[in-house]
């Protein structure tokens, strides 16, 4: 066995099996163009090729870098000309235009009540295509799960040989511009409108753009009239994305219109499990504990926090501890709360409690504003660089000793109300993604 191969068993070891099968299985080392300080690799065509070299040439240059004790560059190529076009003509029948993550599966995708709607939505939909639901529409914040859920669906069609199209707006505008130039916009047409299943990734970027507008009105309608399946992610609901032209904005709001919240503490666990089992990471449950509480809402900044946590301990050859990770993670805190203020605190805890802002800084003593009020102190002490002096100045009370005592009572109700614990978790996520 090359040196090549072996890295590659090695990752096949860090990611899972059908990523592998489908992905990293058809890479060929080539010994002899590699040198000590480049590892060359061959793919069968350019989009496995892509798909290597944005997901996996960090990890196979780690790889080499431990086995070799010295930096090594990733080279993905493609190879000869000839050899490229009979094996992409090959695999390109077989998957199609698509090009989905094959670990975004309903089964890895953890399910709680931020967006048990918009799974069961999309589940339904890939039971019964083109019947249900047409189109469906997903949207929620970033890295909430959209892409995931929607490719979920994706590849159930997929495996059931269905011809799926997953594209962003963008590359379904980059085509659509080069048909044009090149003429041949009736491909473009049958490309689009032959297929079983499209699925378009964060549609609010139509906004503003007639020209493609029109071109995805007319896609549309000719999927939807032959019964075929739609799905749309967009960042928000399709009334407020603006810039859209009435009769897609209706469409749009004709099938199913699902969102997904940011997840909660326990949803978030889950996912983290899922993820550190799928990238073979082992934690203990108080750190996995710790990652939940400490990181946005946004789920995608897990999967960087687990690479960086298991890249640090294979390099330093240390378990991974809670320590270690507070370590790992200090930077990402700090950015996250650098831009903090006191405004932006208080108008989260008073949107979170359903009270006005002015009322969390006002005299008011009723039992909800102080409660409110409490909150809002403990939080401002615990994310921001803000003194006691000021912190007193800000909430209209008379003096720092006041924010202490605030302070005492609130460390008391944490430690001994675990419901009130979880609660001021979950506010301090909320605000610290809102940044
Ligand atoms: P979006 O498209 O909404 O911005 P993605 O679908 O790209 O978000 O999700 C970002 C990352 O978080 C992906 O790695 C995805 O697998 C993961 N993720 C999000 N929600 C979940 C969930 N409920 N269960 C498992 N993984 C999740
Ligand atoms: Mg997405």
């Amino acid at each position: 066995m090359n040196v090549g191969q072996e890295i590659l068993l090695l990752l096949k070891e860090e990611i899972t099996e059908i990523e592998y099968n489908r992905y990293i299985k058809q890479l060929i080392y080539d010994y002899k163009k590699s040198t000590s300080d480049m590892a060359v690799f061959y793919a069968p065509n350019a989009l496995v090729s892509n798909w290597i070299k944005n997901k996996y040439t960090e990890k196979i240059a780690h790889l080499f870098e431990i086995k070799n004790n010295s930096k090594v560059s990733v080279k993905i190529t493609l190879k000869n000309q000839i050899d490229k076009n009979t094996i992409q003509q090959k695999s390109e029948h077989k998957i199609q235009h698509s090009l989905l993550n094959p670990s975004h599966t309903f089964d890895n995708f953890m399910v709680g009540g931020s967006n048990q709607f918009a799974y069961a939505a999309v589940k339904s939909v890939s039971e019964k295509a083109g019947i249900l639901y047409n189109p469906l529409f997903i949207h929620g914040g970033v890295g909430l799960g959209k892409t995931h859920l929607m490719q979920a669906a994706g590849n159930v069609f997929q495996n059931q040989g269905k011809i799926v199209i997953y594209t962003t707006v963008e590359q379904f505008l980059n085509d659509f511009i080069r048909h044009v130039r090149n003429k041949t916009m009736d491909r473009f047409q049958e490309k689009y409108r032959k297929c079983d299943v499209l699925l378009i990734d964060d549609i609010q970027f139509l906004s503003n753009k007639e020209g493609i507008q029109e071109e995805f009105f007319h896609t549309f309608e000719a999927l939807k009239g032959q019964g075929k399946q739609i799905i749309l992610t967009a960042d928000k609901h399709p009334k407020k994305i603006g810039g859209l032209e009435k009769r897609l904005q209706s469409r749009f709001e004709h099938g199913l219109i699902a969102d997904i919240q940011p997840p909660e503490l326990e949803t978030k666990i889950a996912i983290i499990e899922k993820k550190c089992e799928l990238n073979k990471v082992k934690l203990t449950k108080d750190i996995i504990n710790y990652i939940a509480t400490v990181i946005e809402s946004n789920v995608r900044e897990i999967e960087g926090i687990l690479s960086k946590l298991h890249a640090y301990s294979q390099l330093m050859h240390v378990d991974i501890t809670i320590e270690f990770t507070k370590n790992v993670l200090k930077d990402q805190l700090r950015e996250n709360r650098a831009n903090l203020t006191l405004d932006i605190i208080t108008q989260n805890v008073a949107k979170d409690l359903n009270i006005k802002p002015s009322e969390i800084r006002s005299k008011g003593r009723s039992k909800n504003l102080v409660y409110a009020r409490r909150i809002a102190i403990y939080l401002c002490r615990e994310l921001t660089q803000n003194t006691m002096p000021q912190l007193a100045q800000y909430f209209g009370m008379k003096d720092h000793t006041a924010i202490s005592h605030t302070l005492k009572k609130i460390n008391e109700l944490i430690e001994n109300d675990e419901d009130f614990k979880v609660k001021i978790e979950e506010l301090t996520n909320k605000i610290t993604s809102s940044s």
